[in-house]
């Protein structure tokens, strides 16, 4: 897992086996393990006289690679191939890398032209040959190997002396190899790790074929090797890449998915969890992505340092999360799933000059068992996580066939309130609210009502919330809002001085230009302010309070009305009264149904008149249903009524009928 990207870059740095330096104004700043080792092993040095960085400091700017030659204090001649990629200036960074055995570029007196070639062509081609005498263990080791294994030429290397510098885990692997060749009489292959210079590990790749004399018997075994460090580094590197997620470091969906398909092959089954941050948007949208970025991070680490060995975790995507679980039942799914919860709500993400953040998450479990789908255990535990997150988040929930059912429904219900947007089936009634000293209708709430001719029958209160979960309702509300505008446009609703409130959804709020539009669609049908209102629940205002505020102001500012809705049924905050410029308060109709009998609800609603009155804000009883009640809020001075005893709710066409 990525902890501080410095300290990892550094850590891989020194770990390559390419020479790194960074040299600035001609003198080396800094270089990695590679690179001194590169020196040091002839007895040189990058800061001493007479250093080695004058030769690459004049590979000239613009040379992608360019070979060099070093004599070394401890004489004979190095062969460099450099590679120079300026830095911030002056800082140049260049790339070492020791080419195979520079002999003198002649062919030695007494070498045969044969055996020379082979040589040459070996250190071209990066690769050496070997020869194991088997009759007397005798092995011969081309001039081009010994300089790849970092030996002086002409040194006898026994096969001791080899398995030395070989890595301790790929020994025996290299014995089955040559054994199997041995007995099968057919090439092997093996690749294997090795101690080069002392410090550097790097990687050969060998082919094998082993030669019999007349009786059958192995006389000869011929070798080659081959450095494959580079490409196996880049293969591992893609490899990991393909698999992993680069903010986080942990798996990436492709790595969660492989790892669900073993698991759905494995009889012993597995349980998944879905991980998402709860309202994640509102981190990006107060603390702004970079901060948003730690807090995933974050949550992953919270969450993999609770996971047990065998576990893999993976970014799905966004702000979401999966731990497959393999060989763990259902209910340690769920236990350990409730214990992840409390761990990330318990732990803050701190923000230098700013308070520290704190997210919760929701998670969906299932159980995978054996000939499971990867996609359907991963839509299980999607629904799963639906389920958490409408039980109200910061909790786990385990699949349950129900929620497909309730998908379904859900989806048919979206469905179905999309379709009478377009097909002109949603229709809206509107009841009044009326002056309570008057008797008179002031104004309607206009109230929306799916009628489809489907069946079931679906009532606001089974269509609006699942639309809430989704950008339908931004359109469902401000089809509301046109329609109210028409209305209110229409020549008979101007000669009776028509006014309309229309509830709007706490997703509005999030809908910046709502404001906007709203005025604009009033000018552009001549419609007088005041003649609109807009109706938000407490709820809504206080958890959304800056955009409450902004829109509350800039449409009262206007001259619209706005009335804070269900006051009391949330919070019943008056602290937030105070600040949210509302024209009107409506108290929830708990507080008024029991009024003339019950005195708690007197005081109360008492309590609220006086303050609003005081803010210059109406109060508007919800829910007067029988005549008593009229009498008692006109004693504590409520200024409208709404509810079935004042007025039903009556289509909106037909109110000028
Ligand atoms: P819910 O509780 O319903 O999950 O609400 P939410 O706000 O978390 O909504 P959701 O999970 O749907 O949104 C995830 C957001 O994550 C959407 C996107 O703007 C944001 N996001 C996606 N990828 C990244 C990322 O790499 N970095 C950051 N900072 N944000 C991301
Ligand atoms: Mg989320």
């Amino acid at each position: 897992m990525q902890v501080d990207g410095a300290a990892t870059a550094s850590e891989i740095a020194q770990r390559l086996s390419v020479g790194l330096v960074v040299v600035g104004d001609g003198a080396v700043e800094w270089c990695n393990a590679a690179a001194q080792a590169l020196v040091e092993a002839h007895g040189g040095s990058w800061t001493a006289d007479g250093a080695p960085v004058r030769l690459l400091t004049g590979v000239p700017p613009g040379a992608v690679r360019r070979s060099v030659r070093w004599s070394p204090p401890a004489g004979g001649q190095r062969l460099w191939e450099v590679t120079r990629t300026p830095l911030t200036p002056p800082r140049v960074l260049f790339e070492v890398v020791e080419l195979p055995a520079p002999v003198n570029g002649a062919r030695p007196i007494g070498m045969a032209e044969p055996h020379w070639r082979l040589d040459r062509l070996e250190a071209l081609a990066r690769m050496g040959s070997w020869v194991w005498h088997v009759a007397d263990g005798r092995l011969e080791w081309s001039e081009a190997l010994l300089a790849m294994f970092g030996r002086p030429v002409g040194e006898v290397l026994d096969f001791d002396a080899f398995r030395a510098l070989v890595h301790p885990d790929d020994l025996a692997m290299i014995d089955a190899a040559i054994a199997e060749g041995m007995t099968t009489g057919l090439p092997f292959t093996y690749t294997h790790r090795m101690v080069v210079g002392g410090a550097v590990e790097r990687i050969f790749e060998c082919h094998g074929e082993v030669f019999r004399g007349a009786d059958g018997r192995p006389l000869r075994v011929l070798g080659t090797a081959r450095d494959v460090t580079e490409e196996h580094r880049a293969r591992t590197e893609l490899a990991y890449l393909a698999e992993h997620d680069p903010l986080t470091g942990i798996a990436n969906r492709r790595g969660i998915t492989a790892r669900l398909a073993r698991c759905a092959a494995d009889p012993a089954g597995a349980t998944l969890l879905l991980l998402d941050v709860d309202h994640f948007k509102d981190v990006n949208d107060l603390r702004g992505h970079a901060v948003g970025d730690r807090v995933i991070r974050r949550v992953a680490e919270t969450v993999a340092a609770r996971l047990g060995a065998g576990a893999l975790l993976g970014r799905l995507g966004g702000d979401e999360l999966a731990a497959v679980l393999p060989g763990c039942d259902p209910a340690a799914g769920i236990a350990l799933a409730e214990r992840l919860c409390d761990a990330v709500a318990g732990e803050a993400v701190l923000v230098e000059g700013q308070s520290a953040v704190r997210v919760t998450v929701s998670v969906g479990v299932v159980a995978v068992e054996c000939g499971d789908g990867v996609e359907a255990s991963l839509a299980r535990a999607d629904l799963a996580l639906y389920a958490a997150k409408d039980a109200g988040r910061n909790r786990a929930r385990l699949f349950a066939p129900d929620q497909y059912r309730q998908a379904v429904a859900r989806v048919g219900v979206l469905q179905r309130v999309g379709d009478a947007l377009d097909e002109g089936t949603m229709e809206l009634d509107a009841q009044p609210i009326v002056e309570l000293a008057t008797g008179h209708p002031g104004r309607s709430e206009l109230l929306i009502r799916l009628r489809d001719g489907l069946a079931p029958v679906l009532g606001p209160a089974e269509f609006l919330p699942a639309a809430e979960r989704t950008d339908l309702v931004l359109r469902l509300d401000r089809w509301v809002l046109a329609r109210a505008v028409r209305t209110l446009a229409e020549p008979a609703a101007r000669a009776r001085d028509l006014r309309l409130e229309v509830n709007v959804s706490a997703r509005s709020l999030e809908d910046d230009d709502l404001g906007a539009w709203v005025l604009a669609q009033l000018r552009e049908r001549s419609v007088e302010p005041h003649r609109l209102g807009l109706e938000i629940t407490e709820t809504t205002a206080i958890t959304n309070l800056d955009a409450a505020k902004r829109l509350v102001g800039q449409l009262t500012g206007a001259g619209c009305g706005f009335s804070l809705d269900d006051f009391g049924a949330g919070f019943g905050s008056f602290s937030h009264l105070k600040h949210l410029p509302f024209t009107a308060v409506k108290i929830a109709g708990e507080f008024v149904r029991h009024l003339d009998t019950d005195p708690v609800d007197r005081a109360l609603v008492s309590a609220v008149v006086g303050v609003a009155q005081r803010l210059g804000m109406r109060t508007v009883a919800e829910q007067v249903d029988r005549p008593e009640l009229v009498d008692v809020l006109r004693e504590l001075g409520v200024d409208d009524g709404q509810g079935f005893h004042l007025g039903r709710p009556r289509p909106l066409d037909g109110l000028f009928g």
